[in-house]
């Protein structure tokens, strides 16, 4: 009888399971952190770090096992902590700035970063957006949570004797001053990797609920504290910080951590996690599925990061890394635009409209601070990349109806941006006179050129398209004019992109396995499809649907062959496409994330419904080998939430969204107004990735895309999937998607 009832008890658990009792289910317990986590200088599964933090959070916070200095801050394979690091490093390419770290040491007091580490297993490691907790095989055990501003821990020891906290500033003339009266440190770190004003400064203040009994510093800018705490009692730490000052350090502390216990933080964090992952709710596939989802729009949703506070009034202001000044307003940053533009910020726009509408706000101020809109920042102007898609981000915004920038002052500042170079030469337009002068940038004059070339002909047709809509006729035509000089560096004879000399003359030696060269992080096979605006007009180019189709068909039978080109060596990215074994398709770099896509403009979408569902099952997994490439402050992360949801912004500024296949069976999109809008794929499974028919809110639906506005209005597509391909749908001229010359 007894078993029968929990048999009952048991059946009625799985039915609330089963019934999607959506309020019950923690999505935030489906986020693995340390998705990607296991990557090397040479070969990438993502190199990512596991950041404990609030969605956009001013900082993140990540256990330390590489040594000060190494952008590879977390490494799965690695075996000692040796610090739990505030951060701010978008990637271990650009590295970190304003950060530093706090250790409980334990024994012999050591301070070198060198030689503090201790060791620690995975299986006393748990990882999770509003908290990581680990017990180090020697007894001592941390859990921290984190607000934007500050973070709360708990720290044990497992004996009496010799308990240490050190604190590590990460010299550059940072320092740690131990302060008796009010039991607290204040310190300063300057560490910085990238261009800011000499006045840039993390100042921060940490505060311990038990009694110092002793101090110290050594010429590194570290400190210690020692302890005399039961074995086993537990100690909570507090900090927070400012790139302001350390009044605004306190501030912060004061509304965010102070008084505060570790399990209230986290509580918090958790919900945070919760209503922001939330807004995207997906059904059916299998477990491993949904945590690849949520892993993926975790990492979506940390970056660019908030770097504005709020001052006693209550009101926004920042520290602007472009003039050292002080301002009101919203500034944010950690981000490069050339991987983020694809799909991170049009996910942004589609379900997190109010922080779009702050990040675009800081793009102007940016301008009036430094002359430019950033294209690589952190947190100031980096060198790194290519493109003006700052452009591109304005422009999807306001085409999506945000309204919360200038947009005479956007013009100015994007008319500015085609039109003059910084200092260094991600800064504005590098080649600009030579682009305007010949269509094209020439190469050998200029690095990367032809990969400018294409950037640049986008982001003129973005501009163009923002001049329209805003009432700028004149500027909108000369723009869209130059938006077609893509056409200028397609080699007819060839087939494919490449590059020319500032004297018309082609580059010798063609070969479209070549990276480098004219080209960034890439080789013709991937660039020659970064035509967003204009897939119809590269049609043209090709040939007709049918070839574009069979290029884009031997992009995956082609052999996974490399020429390293003027790279020198086999970069890492180079290394991933042929661990990739799909032909030249490079799934693990930005350049060709949107290609499969391409399909549904030449009338063969089962080809897109067949490679997207491809890709997201056999390149991510929620692990720690879970990207085949660099994660890229969730670009290849927003490619998998959007792409899992059945399609993908391959133009941004069109506001289109292009259909692929979709992986769960249900999807709910919860949007401004209380709007849903749902995906069913009825029957998807893993060999049901083909779109037999389809109906928008009841009406068969024919097209390859959906129009922002049709999601906005909230509503329900629904696919029946199926086995084998439908030849027949979607292959007429109007079901193709926006292009220029359509
Ligand atoms: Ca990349």
């Amino acid at each position: 009888m007894l078993m029968k009832k929990l048999i009952c008890f048991f059946n009625l658990c799985l039915l609330l399971v089963s019934c999607g009792q959506k309020s019950q289910v923690s999505l935030v317990s489906l986020v693995n952190p340390l998705m990607g986590t296991e990557s090397t200088f040479e070969f990438s599964h993502g190199n990512t770090y596991p950041a404990v933090a609030v969605p956009w959070g001013m900082n993140f916070w990540s256990p330390q096992t590489g040594k000060n200095g190494s952008g590879w801050m977390y490494t799965y394979k690695d075996s000692l902590i040796r610090g739990f690091r505030q951060t701010h490093q978008p990637s271990p390419w650009i590295n970190d700035y304003g950060t530093f770290s706090i250790m409980p040491v334990w024994g012999e007091l050591t301070m070198d970063n060198q030689k503090r580490g201790m060791r620690f297993s995975h299986e006393n490691e748990k990882a999770a957006p509003d908290c990581y907790q680990v017990k180090f095989d020697n007894g001592v055990s941390t859990a921290l949570s984190a607000t934007s501003r500050g973070a709360v821990f708990e720290i044990t020891y497992p004996s009496e004797e010799g308990q240490y906290i050190v604190v590590d500033a990460y010299q550059h003339g940072g320092s740690v001053v131990w302060n008796k009266e009010e039991n607290c440190i204040y310190g300063i770190t300057h560490y910085n990797n990238g261009g800011v004003p000499e006045n840039f400064a993390n100042y921060f203040i940490i505060e311990f609920d038990k009694p110092v009994v002793e101090s110290g510093t050594d010429e590194n800018s570290c400190a210690y504290v020692k302890f005399q705490l039961e074995a086993g009692e537990k100690m909570t730490v507090r900090t927070a910080s400012s790139f302001i000052s350390h009044d605004q350090a306190r501030l912060n502390f004061n509304r965010e951590v102070a008084g505060r216990s570790l399990a209230e933080v986290s509580a918090e964090a958790k919900k945070i996690w919760n209503d922001q992952l939330g807004r995207i709710q997906v059904e059916g596939g299998t477990h491993e599925q949904q945590k690849t989802f949520y892993s993926c729009l975790y990492r979506t949703l940390l970056f660019p990061r908030e770097f504005y506070e709020f001052d006693s009034d209550n009101k926004p202001v920042y520290y602007s890394p472009y003039d050292g000044q002080l301002h009101g307003g919203y500034m944010y940053t950690d981000n490069g635009f050339w991987d983020t533009f694809r799909a991170v910020h049009p996910l942004f726009t589609l379900a997190y409209p109010e922080v779009s509408g702050r990040i675009m706000q800081s793009l102007v101020n940016a301008y009036d601070e430094s002359g430019f809109m950033p294209e690589w920042a952190s947190p100031g102007h980096r060198g790194c990349m290519i493109g003006n898609n700052s452009i591109s981000l304005l422009t999807d915004a306001w085409m999506k109806g945000i309204r919360t920038f200038d947009k005479d002052k956007a013009l100015e500042a994007m008319l500015h941006q085609t039109q003059a170079r910084g200092e260094i030469a991600s800064v504005g337009r590098d080649g600009y006179e030579e682009y305007d002068r010949l269509g094209y940038v020439p190469y050998p004059e200029v690095p990367e050129a032809t990969a400018k070339t294409l950037e640049y002909a986008y982001a003129d047709w973005c501009l163009a398209r923002f001049a329209e809509a805003t009432g700028n006729q004149e500027i909108a035509k000369a723009y869209y004019k130059k938006a077609q000089n893509y056409r200028n560096l397609f080699y007819p004879e060839k087939g494919f992109m490449w590059a020319r000399d500032a004297n018309g003359k082609w580059r010798d030696n063609f070969d479209a396995t070549e990276w480098g060269g004219p080209f960034t992080e890439g080789c013709s096979w991937h660039w020659t499809w970064s035509v967003f605006h204009d897939p119809e007009g590269l049609s043209t180019l090709l040939g007709g649907h049918e070839q574009m189709a069979e290029r884009l068909d031997s992009m995956f039978t082609a052999p996974n062959t490399f020429n390293y080109g003027t790279y020198g060596f086999v970069i890492h990215e180079i290394a991933e496409m042929v661990a990739l074994n799909m032909g030249q398709y490079a799934h693990g770099n930005q350049p060709v994330q949107h290609a499969i896509y391409l399909y549904n403009y030449v009338g063969q979408p089962w080809k897109a419904q067949y490679h997207t569902r491809n890709v997201l099952n056999k390149l991510y997994n929620s692990g720690p080998q879970g990207y085949c490439g660099d994660e890229d402050n969730g670009q290849t992360s927003a490619w998998y939430v959007f792409t899992a949801l059945g399609f993908y912004p391959v133009c941004p500024g069109a506001s289109e969204y292009v259909l692929g296949s979709p992986l769960f069976n249900k999807a709910t999109l919860s949007l401004p107004g209380g709007k849903q809008f749902v995906i069913h794929a009825e029957n998807a499974s893993e060999d049901n990735c083909y779109i037999r028919s389809a109906t928008l809110n009841g009406k068969n639906f024919s097209h390859n895309f959906l129009k922002h506005e049709e999601l906005m209005q909230g509503g329900e597509l629904k696919l029946i999937m199926d086995c084998v391909p439908d030849k027949e749908r979607g292959v007429k001229p109007e079901d193709a998607p926006y292009s220029y010359n359509k």
